[in-house]
């Protein structure tokens, strides 16, 4: 009757055994990328006149819980999707009408003439949305096809067959406590079994992670590189709302060696998106993306903006920066990455969303043709090529060597670098060689040794703020009593080894003081995860020196609950 397994924290418990749900097409993760291949699997078996049962499992409370993004889309994704998303509903009503890029300096600015920009950098025929608001509604045409979709259930495991193809996935247990040990309220997880499964989990996706590791994915790719962006919505006073302005800074309060930049989307009810990117490539230990983004926004060109504003939202997470030379291999048996957790982000546009949508698009064409060829649990070959030389593929080319560009060069040299190589490009992409990443994003961090901490400005409630007020705002809750899911290998670590010599830089990339180093009179410094902070950015499983933390769902329906982000 009983199975075995083993909980969390390494208790041995008996556990019932899972019961079994039987689909055509699982998908982990509903956003863009996600709802994308559920919609158009869905399509597909309409013109067919065939039926075809699709699940979408996604780990927030609802579809759009965990979506943050600027975010300005490229509409390409929709059109290929939802022809007719103008006249359907669709959240997606800002045009952009402005586009400005300025250099900050401490005090001053600078603005590049639009002219002097590569034209793939415009923002014509583009829109400001809130990405959330677009996932609710791309969630609402998915359900109207007959796709299934169950918010609040994280994709946990995965589930393979005795060949080591990929059969579907299990959701975590519920109702687990702290100690690893089922409470009163316990619920067992499901295995959901697909013929394909389609993994959409964004940015370092936790069974993505796995996947890569499992199948090689990542053997010849360069490393992925990453991003931390972090968000606030505003409401500013309506004489300062210029509705479609889109302006993005790099420069101040980032030195030339840490790459990064704002953004600022003006769209809405008198909406404002504030969002500051810092690349994890970073090497002071002692940076503190949440702190950078606060003094951003009291640089003199920024701050009367907010002047009479109010903030209403918050979060973080982390983004793909790698592009083409860091695609993994996209396919394995029984299934595919879809979206940016295959890094589709493309860096100097800061647009991912639109190659999201149109990978999960590529990818049900090549499951439902298999599925009707009778085939399941083998590799989708042609979504593969499909990405590679078709529309994303072209996309990220033209931009591939402007990250490392910024890497090598630093942000001033290496915009101008970047800029004349994406002129380039605009050519042809065959007049410039692919340059290479180098080393992962963890390794690119230096002893704290070489640096003096900095000293950020305290903050004041009104422009600048503390990281508890500003959780509030990103609404993250979880579950107290449950095992942590952020995962430490060794750990001893932390205090052993990150704390004498990156001074553990977690209490400061971390967006929500989940990580802390406490200190009680003489006693050891001790390391402390303050979990139920977290908001599923997933910078600590990038970004840790020693690779020791890893990021696993925790029970569903936790996390950040955002709202219009
Ligand atoms: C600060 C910032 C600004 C950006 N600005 C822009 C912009 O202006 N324009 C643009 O086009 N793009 C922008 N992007 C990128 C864009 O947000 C991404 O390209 C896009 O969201 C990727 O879509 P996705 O579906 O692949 O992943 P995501 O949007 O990350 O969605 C993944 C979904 O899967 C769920 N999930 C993850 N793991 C599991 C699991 N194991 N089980 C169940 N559910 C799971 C998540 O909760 C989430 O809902 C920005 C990103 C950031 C962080
Ligand atoms: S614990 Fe990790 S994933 Fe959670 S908010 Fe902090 S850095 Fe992000």
């Amino acid at each position: 009757m009983a199975i075995n397994g083993s909980a969390r924290n390494g208790a041995a418990v008996e556990l019932p055994p899972r019961e079994t749900m039987e689909f055509d097409v699982v998908i982990v993760g509903a956003g863009p990328a996600g709802l994308s291949a559920a919609i158009r699997l869905k399509q597909l078996a309409a013109g067919q006149n065939s039926e075809l049962s699709v699940v979408v499992l996604e780990k927030g409370s609802e579809a759009g819980a965990h979506i943050l993004s600027g975010a300005v889309i490229d509409p390409v994704g929709l059109d290929a999707l939802l022809p007719d998303w103008r006249e359907d509903g669709a959240p997606v009503q800002q045009k952009v009408t402005s586009d400005r890029f300025l250099v900050l300096g401490p005090r001053g600015d600078m603005r590049i003439p639009n002219f002097a920009m590569p034209p793939l950098m415009s923002n014509h025929g583009n829109y400001i949305v809130s990405l959330g608001d677009v996932v609710r509604w791309l969630a609402e045409k998915a359900e109207a096809l007959g796709v299934e979709i169950y918010p609040g259930f994280p994709a946990a495991e995965i589930l393979t067959d005795n060949e080591g193809a990929v059969t579907g996935v299990a959701t975590g247990d519920l109702g687990v406590g702290h100690d690893g040990q089922p409470k009163a309220d316990f619920v067992r997880g499901m295995e959901l079994h697909g013929k394909y499964v389609l993994f959409a989990e964004g940015a370092r996706g936790s069974l993505t992670k796995r996947l890569i590791r499992m199948f090689d994915l990542d053997v010849d790719r360069d490393p992925q590189k990453y991003g931390i962006g972090l968000k606030e919505l505003w409401q500013v006073a309506p004489e300062k709302h210029r509705p479609g302005l889109v302006q993005h800074t790099i420069g101040w309060p980032l030195d030339d060696k840490t790459g990064g930049g704002s953004f600022i989307y003006h769209y809405g009810d008198n909406l404002v998106s504030v969002g500051f990117v810092v690349h994890l490539n970073y090497e002071n230990p002692y940076i503190y993306p949440f702190q950078e983004f606060q003094r951003f926004k009291t640089h003199p060109a920024i701050a009367p903006l907010f002047e009479g504003g109010k903030r209403i939202g918050y979060g973080a997470r982390a983004l793909t920066e790698g592009g083409w030379q860091s695609i993994p291999k996209l396919t394995f048996p029984g299934g595919a990455l879809i979206g940016c957790g295959a890094g589709f982000m493309n860096v100097p546009r800061i647009k991912g969303s639109h190659n999201a949508m149109l990978s999960g698009k590529l990818a049900a064409e090549a499951a439902f043709e298999a599925i009707q060829a009778g085939r399941s649990g083998d590799e989708l070959e042609s979504y593969e090529s499909n990405v590679r030389s078709g529309q994303i593929g072209r996309d990220l080319k033209r931009v591939r060597n402007v990250k490392p560009l910024l890497s090598r060069f630093g942000t001033k040299l290496g915009m101008l670098l970047g800029g004349a190589d994406m002129w380039l490009n605009t050519i042809s992409t065959q007049l410039s060689p692919t340059l290479k990443h180098g080393k992962a994003d963890y390794a690119a961090l230096k002893p704290a040794k070489y640096y003096e901490p900095i000293a950020y400005p305290k903050p004041d409630g009104k422009l600048t703020f503390d990281i508890p007020s500003s959780l509030f705002l990103s609404g993250t809750n979880h579950e107290e009593d449950q095992p942590v899911h952020l995962l430490l290998a060794d750990p001893k670590a932390p205090i052993r080894d990150n704390l004498p010599v990156f001074a553990e830089p977690a209490q400061r990339y971390c967006p929500a003081a989940v990580y802390e180093v406490v200190k009680n009179g003489e006693d050891k410094p001790k390391f402390q995860i303050n979990a139920q902070n977290c908001v599923h950015c997933k910078t600590c499983d990038i970004k840790d020196p020693a690779q020791n933390i890893t990021w696993v769902t925790p029970e569903g329906g936790g996390g950040p609950n955002y709202a219009g982000m």
